[in-house]
């Protein structure tokens, strides 16, 4: 049987909270509890011009956690300071990727201060520009008690480097027959119509949407590291053409 998940991305205190709602009515109203990933302390030039600031902004995160929505930890600023593609060598850039890791230390500590300070509880990390390498994963399990990574290729949830992964392999919906499937959504930049496709496909498919709790996680076969690194380089090549 199929199983979809949705992950909003970019959160912040300066989002333009009117693109968001629409996507958490659409949500409560079909009861889907979907991920949504929250920059700790946002200093992403872009994300800070999409609304002004929302003085009440850790409160609406916590009413999203009230609401069983899956909060994850969106890496610490959000500002790409590096150009290594990580372990998805999805994107040339980076928040983490690529930087020793006393450096990352210290953001996921920051970042997971900032989550305590506010009461925010997360058990899933979420690398900005897909990019993360074995130092984040260290930090990660060093400072924090995050062990879920949203991101991946492979079809279907899995474990690996101590860590349980959700692959997130889609930016829209598209119907399929089986295995897992996370769609990713931008709410500050993503289109009316990508927004009328999206509301139509729940409206005929919510049942098949799932939460964290009701997934399997299978261990990481020795096929699955070609099968992934296939993936990997026919999504590279495809970006190429
Ligand atoms: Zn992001």
């Amino acid at each position: 049987m199929v199983q979809y998940l949705i992950r909003l991305d970019d959160l912040c205190p300066t989002s333009n909270l009117e693109k968001w709602r629409p996507f958490f009515d659409l949500f409560d109203y079909y009861s889907i509890r979907p991920i949504v990933a929250v920059i700790p302390n946002n200093k992403d030039p872009k994300l800070l011009k999409c609304g002004s600031l929302n003085h009440n902004y850790w409160q609406y995160v916590r009413d999203l956690q009230k609401k069983e929505y899956a909060i994850a930890m969106h890496g610490f600023d959000h500002c790409y300071v590096s150009t290594n593609s990580g372990i998805m060598k999805q994107n040339r850039r980076s928040e983490f990727a690529g930087l020793p890791l006393y450096m990352q230390e210290n953001k996921i500590m920051a970042a997971v201060q900032i989550f305590e300070r506010e009461n925010i509880r997360s058990d899933i990390f979420v690398a900005p520009a897909h990019s993360f390498d074995h130092n984040t994963l260290k930090a990660l399990k060093k400072y924090s008690s995050i062990r879920i990574i949203s991101d991946g290729l492979l079809t279907s949830p899995y474990k690996r480097f101590g860590f349980k992964w959700i692959p997130v392999q889609l930016s829209g919906v598209e119907p399929k027959l089986s295995r897992t499937w996370t769609f990713n959504y931008h709410p500050e930049t993503c289109s009316k119509n990508d927004f009328e496709k999206l509301e139509a496909f729940i409206h005929r498919n919510h049942q098949y949407f799932v939460s964290l709790s009701e997934l399997k996680f299978r261990r990481y076969s020795f096929w699955d590291v070609f099968h992934e690194k296939f993936l990997i380089y026919s999504r590279l090549l495809r970006d190429c053409l």
